[in-house]
């Protein structure tokens, strides 16, 4: 709960920021969904975005090249997209409790990518495939200890030696 609550009072000032960015802008862009024409708003396109600055949202907002999506239209390109991945290869295995995801769950949790380069990562097979950050704090925890312990061992022999 708490942390949920720092998050909104990030969230609020970020849109009290880009109120006055806006403001400040004389050439404001009024956008549609390119696909179904739905007007778009910016702050959900902020809220949507939530680890991008206020500055930078203007930024791509009022970039003319840039197409937006409203959000529905976006889950379903997603969707579509995520379906030819599927065919290429359907389930990876959780390095740590081998457990079978599937790249819908895999895009979740990898959720700041674009669609090509979550098929990238999903397709090379030296790329460590997780559930969650549990299953990946985990796996790496062992592994460090591993590596920790290994030193100490060495330190230890080289010690005899001398
Ligand atoms: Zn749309
Ligand atoms: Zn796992």
């Amino acid at each position: 709960m708490y942390h949920r609550k720092i998050n909104n009072a990030a969230m609020w000032k970020k849109i009290q920021k880009l109120r006055e960015l806006i403001k400040m802008e004389s050439n404001f862009k009024e956008r549609v969904c390119w696909n179904c024409s739905k007007d778009l708003n910016i702050y959900d396109f902020l809220s949507d975005n939530v680890d991008f600055t206020p500055e930078y949202i203007l930024k791509l907002w009022q970039t003319p090249i840039l197409e937006f999506h409203c959000c529905e239209c976006f889950r379903n390109l997603k969707i579509d997209e995520l379906k030819k991945i599927e065919q290429e290869l359907p389930t990876r295995i959780c390095l740590k409790c081998n457990a079978l995801i599937d790249i819908y769950k895999f895009s979740k949790f990898h959720n700041y990518l674009k669609i090509h380069e979550l098929r990238n990562l999903w397709l090379d097979s030296k790329f460590n495939v997780f559930c969650d950050n549990l299953c990946q704090r985990k796996y790496f925890k062992i592994y460090y200890d591993f590596l920790k312990k290994r030193k100490l061992e060495k330190q230890k022999e080289l010690q005899k030696q001398i």
